[in-house]
């Protein structure tokens, strides 16, 4: 059986990354400092017999019994804008220092890296959608920079172990992913709006509401970020992972309050500074690597979150 290390594994796409391992028949070892993710995140799996979890932060020299590892999804990192901007130092480490602490372990055990990258790597981008060879727009002194750059960093680490060491490790660049387990307070869009209508609170529009995202469900995400893993071939390569069905903030918020049935109002609010006006992820690259492409539907993906939410605050 081959061993799995998943950083970040208590947060909302790690968690479900263990549960998709687990389905396979991996041997998982989930390690998180608890920092955004939860414990309820993996509680299902504690008593399973090939799943461990470690406690521990991937900043801090690494415990001893990370042996024998073959694979490594590093995902450890805050994600939401609002977390990374309350941890903006803990943001920095971790993906800096973290990720080279991550591609240490994965030159020792002579295991594969994937390094989760994020669609921010492109900041408020000025091509659209965004290709992989798209070298971005970030601001680098601002309130995203704690996030954008460390990132950015953690992709240029790779690329130096790739290439001074002969590491088998691959990058993806993830845009907006959703879905249960997401915290319903971690101040992302997706989450914001549905707690908002389910409550009927006014559901808050940063700005004019004609920015764009793309939102990806997070099945979808995982499937993708294990073929990158899985697949021969994509040592060395840069993928997007996204689901190019793209959303102004005002049409997102209408479909959410009508899916939810819901009296909330919609109101504005001021926008952050450094909001990427648009971001729409092209995914030619890695459907044609990898014959991965997205398969559910923003309707049916928000639906599935909302029940989610609504199952928990009962
Ligand atoms: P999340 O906040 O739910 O999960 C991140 C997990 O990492 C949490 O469980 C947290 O406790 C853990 N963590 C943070 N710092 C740590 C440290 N120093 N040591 C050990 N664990 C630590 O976020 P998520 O949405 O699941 O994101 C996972 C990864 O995907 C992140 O690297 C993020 O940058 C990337 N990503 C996510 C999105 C998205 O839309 N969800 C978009 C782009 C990139
Ligand atoms: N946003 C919003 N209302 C909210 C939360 C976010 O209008 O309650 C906007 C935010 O300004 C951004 C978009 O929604 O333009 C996506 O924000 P999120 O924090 O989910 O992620 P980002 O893509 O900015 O990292």
């Amino acid at each position: 059986m081959q061993k799995v290390l998943v950083t970040g594994g208590a947060g909302f796409i790690g968690s479900h990354l263990c549960d998709f391992l687990i389905g396979k028949d991996y041997e998982v070892i989930c390690l998180d400092n608890f920092l955004t993710g939860s414990k309820k995140n993996i509680e299902h799996l504690l008593d399973n017999p090939n799943f461990e979890f470690v406690e521990s932060d991937v900043t801090k020299p690494l415990s001893s019994s990370l042996l024998d590892i073959s694979y490594i999804f590093h995902l450890a990192s805050p994600a939401s804008p609002v977390d990374y901007q309350n941890y903006p130092e803990e943001t920095l480490l971790t993906n800096s220092m973290g990720t080279i602490n991550m591609l240490e372990l994965a030159k020792k055990m002579s295991a594969k890296i994937l390094i989760a990258s994020t669609s921010e790597v492109y900041g408020d981008p000025l091509e659209h959608p965004q290709k992989e060879t798209y070298w971005g727009n970030v601001n680098t002194f601002g309130p995203r920079s704690c996030y954008d750059e460390s990132k950015r960093f953690a992709e240029s680490a790779t690329y130096v172990y790739l290439h001074k060491y002969n590491l088998d490790a691959s990058v993806v660049r993830i845009f907006n992913t959703y879905g249960p387990r997401m915290q319903v307070n971690d101040g992302r869009v997706v989450s914001n709006f549905i707690n908002a209508a389910l409550t009927n609170e006014p559901i808050t529009i940063y700005g004019d509401g004609t920015q764009t995202r793309s939102f990806c469900f997070v099945s979808d995400l995982v499937e993708g970020l294990t073929k990158v893993m899985f697949t021969e071939g994509t040592t060395g390569e840069v993928f997007n992972l996204g689901n190019p069905e793209e959303y102004s903030m005002n049409d997102l918020a209408k479909k959410i309050r009508e899916m939810t049935d819901s009296a909330s109002d919609i109101i504005n609010k001021e926008l952050p500074p450094d909001d990427p006006k648009q971001r729409r992820p092209d995914i030619s690259k890695t459907e044609r690597f990898l014959n991965w492409k997205p398969v559910v539907s923003v309707d049916k993906g928000l639906l599935k979150t909302i029940e989610y939410y609504k199952s928990i605050n009962n």
